[in-house]
């Protein structure tokens, strides 16, 4: 019930913004809009920028260097694997023990909570969260996302930095919470492959995306099972990304993907011992 209230009031937030982006397109703008419909790399980058600078105002980035630092190198070695090369993703920890989630922003900025990283039991599994954001950046979905979810006018009045308070509500709204955020179900399905992929030629153990699938079903089922993480307010039914994972798999012989690593005690002792 107060998760519907929240979301209800999230929508109408949304719809505020897009109302006061329909006011102002002129015909100069909308050939800068067409073109943005499929954002260059530049555009998605600065919009990132715009994006990422509202992120770490409204979320606490954790202190601990050296936690920062160990992302970062997971999500270095994803990133030396990706498909798309001519952008610089970053692997942020957001502070947040109570909070159950991780995105990407369009130009390879990713986030992770702290909540999220509790969850997962070894190094396999975050870099698997990891690599499906990646998978996002890596297949140019916000583009689309964006600009199906806020209008091509937002967007762009975004990119050229004349509403910073509307890159603020975006934030929270789009990314933060996932209240809004829709990567269409094709989108979701392209990140969870092009991220197993990406998990394997790292050399971790692609199982890991299905294990940390079911630790978060069995973390919704705990609470009831509301499907209240923000986690999954972005994504198709969890029951049904397990289902396509396990025929993802199939594609990596048994014998290989059994000496790929875990990374548990690693985890164990830099992160988790951290967190608790
Ligand atoms: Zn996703």
């Amino acid at each position: 019930m107060k998760q519907r209230e929240r979301t209800l009031f999230g929508h109408c937030i949304l719809w505020g913004v897009l109302m006061l982006g329909m006011g102002c397109a002129t015909l100069e703008q909308e050939g800068l809009l067409t073109r943005l419909n499929l954002l260059s790399t530049s555009e998605e980058v600065q919009l990132g920028e715009r994006f990422a600078a509202e992120v770490e105002k409204q979320e606490t980035v954790h202190p601990d260097e050296a936690l920062q630092a160990y992302v970062r190198e997971v999500g270095a070695r994803l990133a030396r694997v990706a498909p798309r090369q001519d952008v610089r993703y970053s692997f942020t920890v957001i502070d947040a023990p109570d909070t159950v989630n991780a995105f990407a922003l369009p130009g390879g900025h990713t986030y992770y909570y702290t909540g999220l990283m509790k969850l997962c039991e070894n190094e396999a599994e975050l870099a698997a969260v990891m690599a499906h954001e990646i998978g996002h950046v890596a297949a140019r979905h916000h583009g689309e996302m964006m600009t199906r979810q806020l209008g091509m006018e937002l967007v762009s009045d975004i990119i050229l930095g004349e509403r910073p308070g509307t890159a603020a509500t975006v934030v929270s709204q789009l990314f933060s919470t996932g209240i809004a955020a829709r990567f269409s179900r094709a989108q979701e399905r392209e990140a969870d492959q092009l991220g197993m992929d990406m998990l394997y030629r790292a050399g971790y153990r692609p199982e890991a995306m299905i294990t940390f699938m079911q630790k978060l079903l069995e973390y919704d089922r705990q609470r009831g099972g509301g499907r209240a993480l923000p986690i999954f307010a972005t994504h198709p039914a969890p029951e049904e990304r397990v289902q396509l994972l396990q025929s993802l798999l199939q594609r990596y012989p048994p014998e290989t993907r059994q000496q790929q690593e875990l990374g548990t005690e690693r985890y164990q002792s830099q992160v988790l011992q951290k967190l608790r």
